[in-house]
């Protein structure tokens, strides 16, 4: 990787935008049949980016180690992706085409990603739903049998392919049907119950990993040509977030401390439907899919007499006349109306429970309200499109979402931000790629809805396969590493010494209570809004927190054994470092684009103030060591395809 002056080159390759992904696959480099039986991948992560890129690296013929810390690849967290996955197929002639997908991606992005990945992601988008349904995918269909679509926020047609609110399940299956093929011809073996805790380099490049096996405790090694990383997003930072309890950022970090460049940080999705905090010992949020909002429509009272009285509970959502309530999101973005894009939703959310108009015992909340819509259509069309979905939200709130409107306040769900990657998905360290949510590469500043599939599946089945063919071309004539080599035992050694320190403390603290103080700072000062004055503080915060972690932090039992309280401490200890990044990289950002809100620019009707001369450019950081300052490094964007304008969804 060239770095110079502090400027990266993603190698982009040459020629038209339509022509870039073709032209690489034409003239890189490729691996023999006969050499391929040679190579060696780990891939950690099954989710539906660690298994379709595992599962197709077996087919191609290398022999391939994938690792999770789950009990089965499938219980990845992209089984609770719900609302379904874009593509450009135009199936409903309403005027979609790889372009408009390009061009809604870069503006849903707020202009802060790079136009050549974001081309080659819209390219591919449509052999992704063909390579689906080849492999038996229950994509919703419409009553002549053809594949049914529906609208995601930033986009003013319906290019989103789903299965009822389980797309992600559905995708996940299909995914580890393929992997287990390759499980069974034996070019695929699968770790469950892993916790990979380090890379290990040799010679610069990635070429090995250290794992725990989560049932015995044992400490393992295990090496290969190349190492890919697929193992999601660290929204979990903040505590209360739609991930899986276990997401995490531990190995993107860890890969960070030696080396790997971490891209836009601060760049955090906050998902305007989520079901509202309801007590104090609640653990995790719970998202209403955004596909609500094709038929739901989000509004408070007009009046905030009526809002104190339905925060009182006085009275109830059906006793407000229609001609009194605010359907904010179409009063103030007639054109897009309710599906605004999410970072646009939640803004509009907050600013009306914060002007007092929130509608539950806490005033933080908003209603979302498919009556008009049962109506129209009836119980049975809603049912078809929304069941489970309806269903889940009673079964957590007891109340019926068919007879009073839901609930919902903006909650983290999605991490923009991640490893800092080229054209070719690989990481700053030669040998280690990063795919999936774990990257940064193509939702810029904020990530449209159902683009995340999209991309994790892209990157898996169809660019990693081809690019990492690329690099490995250069590591045919290496024999496979032994593992009881230095780097390998340095490596193990930087493992047990701080599972060790973890057990040395005093002892007065849960794991737990320390992350959920950890994202108290985060949602306060580094959360929906942020401006210098917060930051400053949340990263003063978040380094004595660290501090006191690292004293007093609660680990029972022992390492050799099944211990959940040293799985949960070691990715507490992660975030208490990543946090003071994303909090820096907030900082360092003086303008405010997509998710990344800065109060301090922001336009007259409060939207975001971007300032495209100082910060058009993905900002990927350094480790420097803890408590010093990293080291900026930038991937200058450039747009010659799309007109960079103010991003307007009125
Ligand atoms: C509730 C919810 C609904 C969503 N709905 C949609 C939707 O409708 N459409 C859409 O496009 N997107 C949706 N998303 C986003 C999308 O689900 C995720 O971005 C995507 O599934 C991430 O996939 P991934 O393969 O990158 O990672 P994940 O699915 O998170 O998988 C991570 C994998 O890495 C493994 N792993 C992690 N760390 C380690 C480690 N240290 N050692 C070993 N293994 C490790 C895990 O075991 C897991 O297998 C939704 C997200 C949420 C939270």
């Amino acid at each position: 990787m060239e770095i110079e002056k502090n400027i990266l080159n993603p190698r982009i390759p040459e020629g038209p935008i339509d022509k870039k992904w073709t032209n690489f696959k034409t003239y890189c480099k490729l691996v023999s049949p006969a050499n391929k039986e040679n190579l060696e991948i780990i891939v950690v992560g099954t989710g539906l980016a660690g298994a379709s890129a595992a599962a197709t690296l077996g087919e191609l013929g290398y022999n391939v180690k994938v690792f999770c810390y789950s009990d089965t690849p499938r219980r990845a967290h992209s089984i609770a992706a719900q609302g379904g996955i874009n593509a450009a197929k135009n199936y409903r002639n309403d005027g979609d085409t790889v372009y408009r997908l390009f061009l809604d991606t870069i503006k849903g992005g707020d202009y802060r990603s790079r136009e050549a990945n974001v081309f080659r992601l819209a390219e591919l988008s449509n052999a992704i739903i063909d390579h689906c349904v080849a492999q038996g995918i229950p994509f919703a269909r419409d009553y002549a049998g053809y594949l049914d679509t529906r609208s995601f926020g930033g986009a003013l047609l319906a290019r989103t392919f789903y299965a009822r609110g389980q797309t992600g399940q559905q995708l996940l299956l299909g995914a580890y049907g393929a992997l287990n093929r390759q499980v069974k011809r034996g070019k695929v073996k699968i770790y469950p119950r892993h916790d990979v805790l380090n890379i290990v380099l040799y010679n610069g490049k990635a070429r090995g990993i250290i794992a725990r096996d989560l049932i015995t405790g044992e400490i393992k090694r295990f090496s290969a040509h190349a190492v890919v990383l697929a193992t999601g997003g660290y929204g979990n930072v903040y505590f209360y977030s739609t991930n899986a309890k276990n997401s995490n950022g531990s190995l993107i970090w860890r890969a960070y401390k030696k080396g790997a460049l971490f891209a836009n940080p601060c760049f955090v999705q906050i998902h305007p439907t989520c079901i509202p905090i309801h007590g104090e010992y609640q653990s995790k949020l719970t998202l209403m899919s955004e596909s609500l909002r094709n038929d739901g429509r989000v509004w408070v009272p007009k009046d905030i007499e009526t809002a104190k009285k339905l925060q009182r509970g006085e009275i109830k959502a059906n006793d407000i006349k229609p001609e009194d309530r605010d359907y904010f999101l179409e009063r103030r973005y007639p054109t897009y109306g309710n599906l605004v894009p999410r970072d646009i939703a939640s803004r509009a959310v907050k600013e009306r429970c914060d002007a007092g108009f929130g509608v539950n015992k806490t005033g933080r909340a908003v209603f979302l309200d498919l009556s008009d819509a049962i109506k129209k259509l009836g119980i049975e069309e809603i049912n078809r499109r929304y069941l489970n979905l309806f269903q889940m939200y009673e079964k957590i709130t007891n109340e019926n979402p068919y007879e009073t409107p839901m609930m919902i306040y903006p909650g983290v769900h999605y991490t923009m931000g991640g490893l800092w990657v080229d054209y070719l998905l690989m990481t700053t360290i030669p040998g280690l790629f990063a795919i999936g949510e774990c990257n940064f590469s193509d939702h810029g500043a904020n990530r449209l809805g159902a683009s995340a599939l999209m991309q994790g599946l892209a990157d898996g089945y169809f660019i990693l396969p081809v690019t990492i063919g690329d690099y490995l071309a250069s590591m045919i004539k290496e024999p496979p590493l032994p593992t009881d080599i230095e780097e390998f035992n340095n490596a193990e050694k930087e493992v047990i010494e701080e599972i060790e320190k973890l057990f040395s403390t005093k002892k007065t603290e849960t794991v737990d209570n320390f992350h959920k103080r950890l994202g108290e700072i985060m949602w306060n000062k580094v959360g929906m809004s942020r401006n210098e004055k917060g930051l400053k503080e949340a990263i003063q915060e978040i380094r004595e927190l660290r501090e006191d972690f690292w004293k007093n932090v609660i680990v029972p039992g022992t390492m050799n054994e099944l211990n959940q309280e040293l799985e949960k401490a070691l990715r507490v200890a992660d975030f208490l470092e990543l946090a003071e990044l994303i909090a820096y990289d907030a900082l360092h950002r003086k303008e405010s684009c997509g998710s990344h809100f800065r109060e301090e620019y922001q336009t007259i009707e409060g939207e975001c103030l971007r300032d495209d001369e100082n910060f058009a450019y993905v900002a990927a950081w350094k480790f420097n060591g803890l408590d010093k300052e990293p080291i900026l490094y930038k991937d200058i964007l450039e747009f010659k395809e799309v007109k960079v304008g103010i991003r307007s969804y009125k």
